[in-house]
């Protein structure tokens, strides 16, 4: 009998597939998942295509596979044709893309499940479609059996969530097969759960990365064996090899945090639709602004649009109100109303006055603050000293007044206030954060109910649940918090949003300031005004700046998603970005500065004399520090490479790591096809 040898990947960081030999007892095929011994260790493989072209006279150098791990798990082709897609596009080992495919456990266990959420014992409505969902179903639903990419763009509360709930229920539910949903941030989407499980009850799986490896598994297998149908999850449940999915929906499909920014770096939505494509089933995106390269494709006709302009429930969209920082009086810190109170620097006039109306009236109030930004400061009024990180480019956060802290590296020390540079000057918190503005308000309405909403503050799915039904159950007056306030939430009393200051996103250098600002702008006033009320109290958002003109905060400020897109389109087209040109950021980090930058001197050599030679439209930016110039230790440098075409950029990195002796040791270098951090 003649030998068989398989390709395997193994989970290891190697590039090539290894070829094992076939043991006789074990009945292999393409797809399964088992173990094979490498150097000393034995480790898990994916059986990913026979192996041909080995001679029989090899058979004494070749190892034998052991085992069939999970003899319940066959990977199908298509899903393996996907699998090597991630792998070759973000230049990143097949082995390790297949390790993501796996459950966490070896074996099935009793889970003693928390349930997904504490919100689950609701009861939702389901809804008669109105007209427009109805087309907007119908016409996904028509082509359901074939692969599509659909774009929903739908301004906040126009319905989006109620039609993909019919999606799910015609295509899945009622046919007996799998449905996966995509979404950003699980524990900050808690009402959007209770949602689904209202409609779906045990039909609906959560998958996450707070879930323990025991409940990972159980969603894992009850996913994969059609125990439920619907499988809500962040984006690592994308890997499960499920053979039933024929549908997938990904909502906020614009939101950054489906790029994974280390090991893997993959991009959840464009990883989507290529397994949609693989499988033939339909994907469909949703969002009240899609990010700029899902717009593009929509309107060069790649991406079959739909639009829903008008909120579902009839409530038109909150008045905006701009309000230019600028022109405010230069006073020494604070300002008074008319009532006599002192007003704090971070708040206009008009917004205390909306604030104090609206909470007069009985009606929710929410403040929100981007604090990413990199906007607090500790410094020395007297000599300008400032308390930075030791181990990371960025200064230090005071909290509680106490002590100051590193957002990156989590470095902690003690607040004096003695400046330890003169000695002679105060230290003082410049900027503002919520803590701040939290113990002000308090202090301007010493009676309203204040509650702050941030990392510091909720830390647990619990947490945040809390504080959904505290607002629910009106036991606050004003919200204060951060990005985990802006979307999703839905309070029917919330009638007025502040944001205190618009500008904090936009001085970040990358090219996607301004369309973050927008969305995040959009997303946050669409927590107003959700609902009717008796009073028939309207809703409004007042946008605190000192860029009143700038494109993204007019645009929001208009609810003007479209003419924002079609302006910041041409902007990209004539700088080459994408959407309209492809970008790969290689990265190199070390301990040693100096080393760091020679390995980029040299990759920029290498580079140049690649393209150089060819008849290349590969653009090299670089090498230069990145923004962030040092986190923990690393020093970091960039060199960004634009091409019309992401396989050149792939080739150009390919032969860049095939030279040699160019990178010394304690260098790291990794690629980041398609960044979203340039930070
Ligand atoms: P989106 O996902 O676009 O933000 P939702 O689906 O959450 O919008 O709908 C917004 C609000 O309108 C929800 O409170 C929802 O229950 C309600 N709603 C949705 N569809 C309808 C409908 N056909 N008729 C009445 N109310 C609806
Ligand atoms: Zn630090």
């Amino acid at each position: 009998m003649s030998l068989k040898f398989w390709k395997v990947a193994v989970e290891a960081p190697i590039q090539n597939l290894l070829t094992y030999i076939q043991p006789d007892n074990l009945k292999i095929e393409i797809g399964s998942v088992v173990k094979v011994p490498l150097g000393k260790r034995k480790v898990l493989g994916l059986v990913i295509d026979t192996d041909l072209s080995t001679q029989e006279n090899l058979k004494y150098e070749l190892k034998q596979i052991e085992e069939i791990v999970f003899p319940d798990i066959v990977f199908d082709s298509k899903f393996i044709d996907w699998l090597n897609w991630i792998s070759n596009y973000y230049i990143h080992p097949i082995g390790e893309v297949f390790s993501l495919c796996l459950p966490s456990l070896d074996k099935r266990g009793k889970s003693r499940k928390k349930s997904a959420t504490d919100l689950g014992d609701r009861q939702y409505k389901k809804y008669q479609l109105t007209n427009k969902q109805k087309e907007i179903f119908t016409q996904i639903y028509n082509v359901s059996q074939t692969f599509q990419t659909h774009l929903v763009h739908g301004i906040t509360g126009s319905g989006k969530t109620e039609i993909y709930l019919d999606l799910f229920e015609e295509i899945c539910i009622k046919q007996n097969k799998s449905g996966l949903f995509l979404v950003p941030e699980i524990s900050l989407t808690p009402q959007l759960l209770a949602r689904f499980i209202s409609r779906f009850s045990d039909q609906v799986g959560i998958f996450h990365s707070q879930l323990t490896d025991r409940e990972r598994t159980e969603e894992w297998w009850k996913f994969y064996k059609l125990e439920k149908k619907i499988l809500i999850g962040a984006r690592s449940a994308l890997f499960i090899p499920n053979p039933n999915l024929s549908l997938i929906i990904v909502d906020e499909e614009h939101e950054t945090s489906f790029k994974q920014d280390e090991k893997l770096k993959y991009h959840a939505r464009d990883s989507a639709i290529v397994l949609a494509k693989k499988l033939n089933i339909p994907i469909v995106l949703g969002s009240a602004t899609p990010s700029l390269e899902s717009w593009n494709n929509a309107i060069s006709g790649k991406y079959q649009l739909y639009s829903l302009n008008e909120r579902a429930n009839q409530q038109s969209l909150p008045e905006v109100s701009v309000i230019d920082l600028r022109r405010r009086e230069k006073g020494k810190n604070f300002q008074t109303s008319e009532s006599g109170q002192i007003i704090p620097d971070w708040c206009s006039k008009d917004l205390f006055s909306q604030l104090k109306t609206n909470y007069e009236k009985g009606y929710q109030s929410a403040l929100f603050i981007n604090r990413r930004g990199m906007s607090q400061v500790t410094l020395c009024e007297g000599c300008g000293y400032s308390e930075d990180c030791p181990n990371c480019d960025v200064s230090l956060t005071l909290h509680a007044k106490s002590y100051l802290v590193c957002h990156y590296c989590d470095y902690h020390k003690n607040f004096v206030s003695e400046c330890p540079s003169c000695k002679i000057g105060e230290l003082k918190n410049v900027g503002i954060g919520t803590e701040l503005i939290e113990q002000d308000l308090k202090r301007l309405f010493p009676d309203a109910r204040v509650l702050r909403v941030d990392r510091d503050e909720i830390q647990s799915r619990e947490a945040m649940e809390n504080f959904v039904r505290s607002v629910e159950d009106h036991q606050v007056d004003i919200i204060i918090g951060t990005q985990m306030i802006a979307k999703g939430l839905d309070f029917p009393k919330l009638t007025l949003v502040g944001i205190i200051l618009a500008d904090l996103g936009l001085n970040i250098p990358d090219f996607r300031a301004s369309e973050r600002t927008l969305h995040l702008l959009q997303q946050v006033a669409g927590r107003a005004g959700r609902h009717k009320n008796e009073d028939l109290v309207k809703s409004l958002v007042v946008i605190q700046t000192y860029n009143p003109d700038h494109v993204a905060i007019q645009m929001a400020s208009k609810h003007n998603y479209i003419d924002f897109a079609n302006l910041e389109l041409q902007d990209r087209k004539d700088l080459s970005y994408p959407p309209f040109g492809k970008i790969l950021n290689i990265k190199f980090q070390g301990l040693s500065i100096d080393k760091v930058k020679e390995a980029a001197n040299n990759a920029k050599k290498i580079l140049l004399k690649l393209c150089s030679n060819q008849s290349s439209d590969i653009e090299i930016l670089g090498p230069a520090p990145a923004p962030l110039a040092k986190i923990k230790n690393n020093h970091r440098y960039h060199i960004l490479l634009k091409s019309k075409n992401s396989s050149n950029l792939n080739k150009a990195y390919r032969h860049l790591m095939l030279q040699k002796n160019w990178v010394q040791s304690g260098v790291k270098v990794v690629p980041d096809i398609d960044p979203v951090n340039l930070l």
